[in-house]
């Protein structure tokens, strides 16, 4: 039977970056990093509890893929480079075959977004997976919530709700039938690194989409001290999102309220248009127009009649 310390050797000590300015790192009592000079360090954390933040049936290698991309999700929406990370793990035994997995899981994302674990803890108690991610930025080129001027243009990248529906799949108590493209949504997100970095010298502000797509937007209207306005028509959906509404009405808020997309919501000038375009291209990554800041307050969705809709409480809030 392996101890903690085997246990941290065996899955979570693994060869180093060399690019990533890396002095000590995991097996020492702390991790000693080097700051490239002229940079800002972004940091950045969030916990994943099993059957809170994912269903206990959740698989371990997607449980890793998880709990990594949310963090690098943020650091995309700052516009940052990730750069190393920690991991702060419960476990409620020591099971090889999960440990495994959700090593593997951890290190193809790690390799795939070019991050490097450099430190941790290893607990006994209920699964919890806590990670805190750091990234780099040129000094002062954050991309801040804060940032959005009136007139501005609103978008989204990619698609709303599929990860929403792939949850209502699981069915415990909806029963719909598991979409398997949108429970990867949900199980194995997708950080919107690439295009956050290009947009970096574009955009005026960014949120990344975890609580819902009104929750989020609310955030950054309210940080810019702006409303924002949404045509519910223009929100980018799935064929799959798209059919559940159509066959069921009582489903239209999943884009609008639905969790766990990990898109990037942006504001940018209207004569910035032409140069998203070209990233969206560039990036292959769908990005759609969808409202604009005004002098104002909160979120505004109108429907296709443009009448104001209704979305009420959205987002998902821990207490
Ligand atoms: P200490 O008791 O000095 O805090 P630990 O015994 O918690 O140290 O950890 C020993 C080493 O292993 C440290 O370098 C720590 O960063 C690393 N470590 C512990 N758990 C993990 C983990 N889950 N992932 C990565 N590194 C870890
Ligand atoms: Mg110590």
């Amino acid at each position: 039977m392996q101890n903690e310390f085997d246990l941290i050797a065996r899955y979570f000590d693994w060869s180093i970056q060399p690019d990533r300015h890396q002095v000590v790192t995991v097996g020492d009592d702390a991790a000693v990093l080097e700051m490239p000079i002229g940079k800002q360090l972004v940091v950045t954390v969030d916990t994943l509890i099993e059957s809170v933040h994912f269903p206990s049936e959740t698989d371990p290698y997607s449980i890793a893929v998880k709990a990594l991309a949310v963090n690098i999700s943020d650091l995309a929406a700052m516009a940052a480079e990730p750069a190393w990370f920690t991991l702060a793990l419960s476990l409620p035994e020591n099971n090889p075959d999960f440990l495994e997995d959700f090593s593997r899981g951890l290190q193809d994302t790690a390799a795939r977004y070019g991050i490097s674990l450099v430190g941790g803890d290893t607990t006994r108690g209920p699964l919890t997976i806590s990670i805190q991610a750091m990234g780099w930025v040129p000094e002062g080129a954050a991309i801040l919530r804060s940032g959005a001027r009136a007139g501005d243009d609103i978008y989204v990248t990619g698609e709303l709700g599929a990860a929403a529906l792939g949850l209502l799949g699981l069915g415990s108590n909806r029963g719909y039938p598991a979409d398997d493209a949108c429970l990867m949504r949900l199980n194995r997100p997708e950080a919107r690194l690439e295009v956050g970095l290009a947009l970096r010298s574009v955009v005026t502000a960014m949120i990344d989409c975890s609580d819902g797509f009104v929750a989020d937007l609310a955030h950054l209207a309210a940080a810019s001290q702006l409303a924002a306005t949404v045509a519910r028509e223009c929100l980018p959906l799935n064929t799959a999102v798209e059919n559940a509404i159509r066959e069921d009405q009582s489903l239209w808020k999943l884009p609008l309220a639905g969790g766990d997309d990990y898109e990037l919501i942006f504001t940018a000038a209207s004569n910035s248009r032409g140069a998203i375009e070209q990233i969206a291209t560039e990036t292959s990554c769908r990005i759609t127009p969808v409202g604009k800041m005004d002098a104002g307050s909160g979120v505004i969705i109108y429907d296709e009649g443009r009448q104001p809709v209704d979305v009420g409480a959205s987002g998902y809030s821990h207490f």
